[in-house]
């Protein structure tokens, strides 16, 4: 866990998107305050803008307006690469599935400690086990992310998103496609993130209540 606690700031941000020679907005002035430590869920109708949402916090798009602030700072990458102060406070885990299908579950994860800034193979190796084990994935190491069913891969993504210990989580359908029983799992697997601390933004369309109830 990092020792400072962000806290995300989003101030009047929109992003525009074209389409067809038009030009819309999928966010549209949105303000928000994400306090370190919260657990928020973003809900809406299919195209509200939620994965925009999730994407703007993340660094993984720039706002056309407005600004996304972590601590302060800027979050947008410029160029559109995260930098690596963003990877290490904040693991995103995107809609569609990120893992590289030629390389080991540990290759994968390994990877993104880099990524993070994590250069002593020792260092990652320990992270990696520990972030597997939070997910209850230990021993999936040599395995292909073709090997896993997608309740495991989304495990694993998970994982790697915790690879650099972010204080904050973006997690973008974590759960679409699963279970009843892998849904509550990966709940119950954030909600302990979340009580050590964690500040965790998910989104699954729809909610849960009211797909479940
Ligand atoms: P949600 O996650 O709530 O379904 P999105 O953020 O994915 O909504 O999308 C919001 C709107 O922006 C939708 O109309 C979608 O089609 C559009 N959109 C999203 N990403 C892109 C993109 N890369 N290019 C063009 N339009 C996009």
């Amino acid at each position: 866990m990092a020792g400072n606690m962000p806290t995300i700031e989003l101030k009047k941000v929109t992003k525009r998107y074209r389409f067809e020679r038009r030009q819309y907005e999928a966010v549209s002035q949105i303000d928000l305050t994400i306090r370190q430590g919260e657990f928020l869920f973003v809900v809406g109708s299919s195209g509200a803008g939620k994965s925009t949402l999730l994407k703007l916090i993340a660094g993984q798009v720039r706002a056309d307006a407005g600004v996304v602030l972590l601590d302060g700072s800027d979050v947008a990458p410029l160029p559109l690469i995260p930098s690596v102060r963003i990877r290490r406070a904040v693991g995103y885990v995107a809609q569609e599935p990120r893992l590289i299908h030629r390389r080991t579950i540990y290759d994968n994860l390994y990877m993104a400690a880099q990524a993070g800034g994590l250069n002593r193979e020792k260092d990652a190796m320990e992270r990696i086990y520990k972030a597997l084990s939070i997910v209850g994935m230990r021993g999936v190491e040599r395995q292909f992310p073709g090997e896993l069913s997608i309740g495991q891969s989304r495990r694993v993504e998970l994982a790697r998103a915790l690879v650099n210990s972010p204080p904050i989580l973006v997690l973008d359908e974590l759960t679409a496609n699963l279970d009843e029983d892998n849904i509550w799992d990966m709940l119950h697997v954030l909600s302990e993130l979340n009580r050590m601390g964690t500040t965790v933004v998910i989104q699954h369309e729809g909610g849960y209540a009211t797909q479940y109830s």
